[in-house]
């Protein structure tokens, strides 16, 4: 069996993050090309590139995964009110800032930690 590339990223924190969301939910990744990433900042970042492999049978999953990862980004970036004190609140929040109370909250519950 061999693995397919499932993506290219042009920074380490980006691979870093997807790799561990992915490890995390039980895919088995594997990190290509991390050599190239600058040690000392002599390389210029834009050709730094990291390229995550995935067995073929875990390309859907992960592309589901990832698919969720960017609607709580979406969903993070969304003022929420809180529907007793009125205040705004990131749209990450669990709970209110302002008063406590549990906020309705359109994160997908299995992502909520990343
Ligand atoms: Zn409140």
């Amino acid at each position: 069996m061999t693995r397919v590339r499932f993506g290219v990223y042009r920074t380490v924190g980006e691979a870093r993050l997807l790799a561990g969301v992915l490890e995390a939910s039980g895919l088995s990744v594997e990190v290509r090309g991390e050599s190239l990433a600058p040690l000392s900042g002599e390389i210029p970042s834009t050709e730094t590139w990291l390229e995550l492999w995935l067995w073929p049978h875990e390309v859907e999953a992960a592309r589901q995964l990832i698919a969720e990862l960017e609607e709580n980004r979406e969903a993070a970036e969304q003022e929420v009110q809180c529907p007793r004190c009125r205040e705004e609140n990131p749209g990450n929040f669990e709970l209110c800032w302002s008063c406590g109370l549990d906020l309705p909250s359109t994160l997908r519950p299995r992502l909520r930690a990343v």
